[in-house]
This record gives C-alpha cells, sequence and structure tokens, in this order.
C-alpha cells in the first residue's frame, strides 16, 4: 500500500504545473516543455481541439438556427455576456454563461470569461501593441501606483521572441511611443483610412493613424507552417475558431506545440483551488484541485508553479491560498494582494460620413480592422487635466443602401438592388485607468461555488480622471474628423460597467518594493520565489495597449528566468 501511494505521488509530480491554458498559459507550456520540463497545464474547462473543436467554423449565415443570432430567452437569462459584442451564435459556446459561474459584483462589473482549453485566446480581437517607456515609466512620472521593476529593454527582447512565432502583421512605423516589432506585412488601409492619415500626418506633428497591429498571418513564415498553420484567408469569422490557424491562438500554436514535444500532461475539468505552501521548506509543493466530473479533490506536485488563471481568477486563487504562514492569501505579506486592480475604458465613440473616394468601395475583408491611432496625450510630458491617455481605433468602410420594403420576392428584389452609398468612418477609445487601492478583489466572506471555492468579490469604478479623458477623446476626435471633411459627426458615451473591454489587470502587481508589490521583476512572488504570476494580474499599470502581447512576452521571459533558477538550485 506504501509503495502504491508513493507511486501515485510520483505519478502526480511535474517538474513544472501551468494554473490555465489561455493566452499566457499557452506560452507557459510551450517554454517549459520547449526547455525538456514535464509540464502539467491545469485548465478547469473542457478540451479545445483545434478544429476538431470548431463547430461552427465553416457553418454558412443560413446554416445557423436563428441566423447568427441568439435567442431571446438566452439573452435574457444572460444580461452579462450578452453585452459582449462576439456573444453571438456563432461563438456563444465559448463564453461562460452567466450562471454557470457566478460572482459578487460589490460595483457592477461585467466580468467576460472564456473556461476552456484555450481560455480567452479563442475568442479575442488580435490586437497587439508592444509598450514603450513612455508607458513603463507612467506610475513612477505621474505619481500613482508604484514603479514598474522594468523597462521596455528588459522585454523588448521578449516582444520579439513571441511575435516571430504567434506571426504579428504590421508596419514599421518608426514611432517612440508605440515600439516596431518583428511583423509579417501590414494589412493595408483601405482609401478612406489611408486619407485621413495622411491628413493627420500634415496637420498634427504627434497624431499618426497607422495600421492595426494584429496577431494573424498575412504571410506566414516556416516558424508558422512548422505549427500547422497556414496563411489567413481574411474570412473575418476568428471568433468561431479558425481552422487555419490564420490567427494566433493557445489551441493553434502553443498547446499543440507544447504537446508534440512529449512533455505536457494537459488535464482539463481541473479547477485549481489552491497552491499548497510547505512552511519548512518555505516553499510552494503543488496545487490542489477538484475534478469536476468527479469532485474528487486532488493534489498535484511541482518544483515551480506558474499562474496564468486570467487577472482576476488569478487573484483568486492566490487569495485562497492560505496557510499559517500566509493568512491573507500567499505571498501577501504587503496587503496588497487583490488591490490595485484596473481595467481598460473603450466607453466613447466617434462616427461620421465622408463623401469623397465614391471611385472606391470596400468589398474585401480586413482582419486587423482598420487602422489605430497611438496615445498622443500626455505622452512625453502631462499637457491636460487627466493622468495618462487613450490610443483610439480607427476604421472606415463604403454603405451599402439597402432598401429593406417588402416582403418575399419584393424583399429579395429590393435587397439584390442595393446601391453604395457615403463612407461611414468610426472610432473607438481604448483608455487606461489609473490603479488606486480602493479597487479590488477579495473572497466572498459566505458565498463558495460548486468546487468549494469562495465567490469572487469585485468592486473597481471609474472615477473624475476617466470622465476628463472620455471628454478629451471626443473633442480631438471630434477636430480631427472636422479638419479631415467628415461630416454628419456625432459623439457618443456609453454608460458601460468596468470589465466589458475585457482587459483587467492587476492584484498581484510588480514592484520593486516587497512592502508594496506582490511580484519581483521576474513575476515571482517576492514571498515565495518558486511561484510565477504572469497574466494580466502582474500589471503594475494598464497603459492602453491592448495587452495580451505583453502578457506573452512576461510569460516567455519568467519561464526563461524561472528555469535558470532551477538549474542553479535557487527553486
Ligand atoms: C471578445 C474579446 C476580444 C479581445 N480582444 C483582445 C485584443 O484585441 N487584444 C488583446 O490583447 N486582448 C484581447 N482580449 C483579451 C485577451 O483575450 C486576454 O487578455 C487574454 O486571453 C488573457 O490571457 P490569460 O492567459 O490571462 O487568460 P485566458 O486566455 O482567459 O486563460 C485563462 C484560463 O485559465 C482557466 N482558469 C481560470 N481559473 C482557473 C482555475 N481556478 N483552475 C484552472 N483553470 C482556471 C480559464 O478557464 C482559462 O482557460 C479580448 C478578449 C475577448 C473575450
Amino acid at each position: 500500500m506504501a509503495n502504491l501511494n508513493i507511486d501515485s505521488i510520483k505519478d502526480r509530480t511535474f517538474d513544472a504545473i501551468v494554473i490555465g491554458s489561455g493566452m499566457s498559459g499557452g506560452w507557459a507550456a510551450k517554454e517549459f516543455t520547449g526547455k525538456g520540463l514535464k509540464t502539467l497545464m491545469l485548465e478547469r474547462g473542457r478540451d479545445v481541439k483545434h478544429i476538431k473543436d470548431y463547430p461552427t467554423t465553416n457553418m454558412y449565415p443560413w446554416e445557423f438556427e436563428h441566423r447568427g443570432e441568439l435567442p431571446m430567452a438566452v439573452q435574457e437569462a444572460n444580461p452579462i455576456v450578452n453585452r459582449c459584442y462576439a456573444f453571438h451564435e456563432d461563438a456563444a459556446h465559448f463564453f461562460v454563461k452567466d450562471k454557470e459561474h457566478p460572482y459578487v459584483q460589490d460595483k457592477p462589473f461585467d466580468w467576460i470569461r472564456g473556461y476552456q482549453v484555450g481560455g480567452k485566446s479563442l475568442l479575442w480581437a488580435r490586437q497587439t501593441q508592444r509598450w514603450s517607456d513612455f508607458d513603463f515609466e507612467g506610475p513612477a512620472r505621474d505619481g500613482f501606483a508604484v514603479d514598474w521593476p522594468i523597462r521596455y529593454k528588459d522585454i523588448a527582447p521578449w516582444y520579439s521572441y513571441v511575435e516571430k512565432f504567434a506571426g504579428i502583421s504590421g508596419n514599421k512605423d518608426g514611432l517612440a511611443e508605440l515600439p516596431d516589432g518583428e511583423f509579417l506585412p501590414a494589412f493595408p488601409l483601405n482609401s478612406v483610412e489611408d486619407y485621413f492619415s495622411k491628413h493627420v500626418k500634415s496637420k498634427y506633428s504627434n497624431r499618426h493613424v497607422i495600421s492595426a497591429r494584429c496577431a494573424h498571418l498575412s504571410k506566414p513564415n516556416q516558424i508558422h507552417l512548422d505549427q500547422g498553420r497556414a496563411q489567413c484567408q481574411e474570412r473575418i469569422l476568428c471568433q468561431r475558431g479558425c481552422p487555419f490557424g490564420g490567427y494566433f491562438s493557445a489551441n493553434s500554436s502553443t498547446i499543440p506545440w507544447a504537446l508534440r514535444s512529449g512533455n505536457l500532461t494537459l488535464r482539463p475539468f481541473s479547477v485549481v483551488q489552491s497552491i499548497i505552501y510547505d512552511e519548512n521548506l518555505g516553499k510552494a509543493t503543488g496545487v490542489r484541485i477538484v475534478d469536476t466530473n468527479t469532485k474528487e479533490t486532488i493534489d498535484y506536485f511541482a518544483r515551480v508553479i506558474f499562474v496564468n488563471a486570467a487577472a482576476l481568477n488569478t487573484n483568486l486563487v492566490l487569495l485562497n491560498s492560505t496557510s499559517h504562514r500566509f493568512p491573507n492569501g500567499l505571498g501577501n505579506d504587503s496587503g496588497v494582494l487583490g488591490k490595485y486592480v484596473a481595467f481598460h475604458n473603450y466607453s466613447a465613440h466617434i462616427s461620421a460620413e465622408y463623401d469623397g473616394f465614391k471611385e472606391w468601395t470596400t468589398d474585401g475583408r480586413n482582419p486587423a480592422g482598420g487602422g489605430y491611432i497611438p496615445r498622443f496625450r500626455n505622452v512625453r510630458k502631462q499637457e491636460t487635466d487627466f493622468l495618462r491617455g487613450y490610443a483610439s481605433g480607427f476604421s472606415a468602410h463604403r454603405r451599402r443602401e439597402r432598401n429593406w420594403d417588402g416582403v418575399g420576392s419584393s424583399l429579395k428584389e429590393n435587397l439584390v438592388s442595393d446601391e453604395l452609398g457615403p463612407w461611414s468612418v468610426g472610432s473607438h477609445m481604448m483608455g487606461e485607468t489609473i490603479p488606486k487601492e480602493a479597487s479590488y478583489v477579495a473572497l466572498d466572506a459566505r458565498q463558495k461555488d460548486d468546487w468549494g471555492v469562495p465567490l469572487l468579490k469585485i468592486s473597481m469604478d471609474y472615477d473624475d480622471n476617466d470622465a476628463k479623458m472620455k471628454k478629451d477623446y471626443v473633442d480631438q476626435l471630434t477636430e480631427m474628423f472636422t479638419s479631415a471633411g467628415f461630416t454628419n459627426i456625432k459623439a457618443s458615451t456609453d454608460q458601460r460597467a468596468p470589465g466589458l473591454d475585457i482587459h483587467e489587470m492587476g492584484g498581484a502587481r510588480m514592484g520593486n518594493d516587497p512592502k508594496t508589490s506582490i511580484l519581483n521583476k521576474w513575476n515571482q512572488l517576492h514571498a515565495v520565489n518558486n511561484v510565477y504570476v504572469t497574466d494580466g494580474a502582474c500589471m503594475t499599470s494598464t497603459s492602453c495597449q491592448n495587452p495580451s502581447l505583453t502578457y506573452m512576452a512576461l510569460t516567455a521571459r519568467a519561464v526563461d528566468h524561472a528555469v535558470n533558477e532551477m538549474n542553479k538550485r535557487n527553486i
């Protein structure tokens, strides 16, 4: 019997454990297995195998029972996730439904999640920009949060490393505020986007409209073909899962690559409850999971643990990992675990029309979505009454004037004879929010989920800085649109709750001082050096770039560090 137990423990012992199989966890698994470490990847949701488990990927619009929409009953039963722009009939199966995994909204918060192998990497909009030193220096310069313990030079080689493997399309624009990367050819701007880009360049020295940078194989290199991926077909059906692997997801790229090494054990249906801490060793020794099929509690062991459950769930796992040494959550000597969470603010938009370029239309599709306007406010110095700034999306398309009158054959005839209308142009704000102590996530004191884990209580809100930033976005974009000759300009702001923009960050922030931060410059817990956090929970501030590329780069860098430390027997 004793031997059996020893064997069983041996079977449950790995070199590395990765919690979560999404965007960042996929990278951790790829890097560990590539360096020869036997790695266990634990995922709370079901498996989603590339191609095989994309049930809607090749469906025509008329093959959907509800023509792509979701029935009212489903929408009404899911008021939170239904607010996400991508929650439709073709991809609803990749989203967490409201009642499946409840949480406590101390203040309104739309928590959009994907609990399956691949996480939200199946669903993302693939926008990928590097941070610059203007972003890393933000908190120190402007006096909020704590100073980032790293600068651009620390992460630049790792951006290059992950970009080459993932495949990022873009132009070398030569902008200090948005460093160039290792790009595949960009998806070009259309005629009106290009016109606006040239106009803005001629009028403003510090404002630029560039081709959006995105994780699509515009022209694959050998490394992408080796992954079994192929050129993006510009179908724009990405959220269904791409059978070509045309866009980067953990399912099409990092996870199959890691599996091919023979070093990865992927265990879906495994909710990590907590990380096990051994006081005598002063280290984490493993993790405790609940198998969601059998309800069994099982411990797994490893020398190093990476927490990649996505920002807020990573906070939950750490907060729920209590011991005599860490009564308030693993590594939480400072008391800041769960605090200083923040998010992106996309709640302002502007639309207009353009009466030129009538000889051109937009028959093609652009998976990058059009243009991107890097942050131009408060970049080099403080110039407004609010801190930090916003990037903006920009796109244009030729409108079709359709006559929807009639029913049956008369409707069909009316629809066929559609005419081209003016160009529609539009933009949305992508604003940075400031992490504050009062913004926090915590364990609910009373309610638990089906696996015995306390529900997460979420409490964060907008502030005056966000209101001023929104006003500035509207003013500046209105000015830029007006001067470009756009007409019928309509700016709008909405009252969405935080969260809907799906870039929540912080709670286990990086910093130099263990008294005010949870992680050091290598993403290691200050107090438990064999536990690393490399998803959004590690972010000291949010800046305004889409964050996932930075999580990927930080993850690859942290694995490299962890393996070096293991080789030196420091962990
Ligand atoms: C519609 C949409 C559009 C987006 N667009 C962009 C974009 O354009 N650019 C960009 O940069 N980002 C975008 N994002 C955000 C992006 O998807 C996330 O930043 C990214 O997926 C985060 O990676 P992650 O590894 O932290 O989390 P995820 O990819 O969410 O993976 C986390 C995984 O951990 C699992 N997990 C959670 N808790 C546990 C537990 N206790 N035990 C075991 N497993 C657990 C989850 O099931 C999940 O599979 C978008 C997201 C959505 C939904």
